[in-house]
């Protein structure tokens, strides 16, 4: 059996196999079969906050023919875009890191590949992963001698 990629990522990202069907117009059954082939435990009942503004991400993204994904949704005067779930304002980015990382970003989360403003999760970075981005850039250097 194949799994799909954006199956997998929403189960990674802790929502329950009804709603993973629902947003992606996949059998719920074949989202069940995925969960228990990537040894991934049931979602517990009753959703966080947090996997509900997950939730409304995918509603929101549009992949493009490229392998990225853009955003629909809420852009503010800036530029921002993101969208507002219980009181709190997520960016595009910031969702996007979570779903692909488990994590909340340290610092900000920002796209790493070349589409602009990509949303795609999987597709960014947060302090810890430039930092460590630019650790291996100067130890690169000091074994090579080349400056990074
Ligand atoms: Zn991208």
């Amino acid at each position: 059996m194949k799994i799909r990629a954006d199956v997998a990522e929403l189960l990674r990202a802790g929502l329950p196999d009804r709603t993973i069907a629902r947003e992606l117009h996949v059998d719920a059954k074949n989202v069940a079969a995925a969960r228990e082939r990537l040894g991934l435990p049931k979602a517990k009942p009753g959703r966080k906050p947090a996997a509900a503004a997950e939730d409304l991400f995918w509603r929101r993204v549009q992949p493009t023919d490229d392998g990225h994904m853009e955003w629909t949704g809420y852009r503010d005067k800036s530029g921002v875009i993101g969208l507002r779930h219980g009181g709190t304002f997520y960016t595009a980015y910031r969702l996007a890191f979570r779903i692909a990382t488990g994590r909340d970003p340290e610092g900000y989360a920002l796209p790493t590949c070349e589409h602009e403003h990509c949303v795609k999760p999987g597709h960014h970075a947060d302090r810890l992963d430039r930092e460590r981005e630019q650790r291996v850039d100067a130890l690169y250097g000091a074994i090579f001698g080349q400056s990074a």
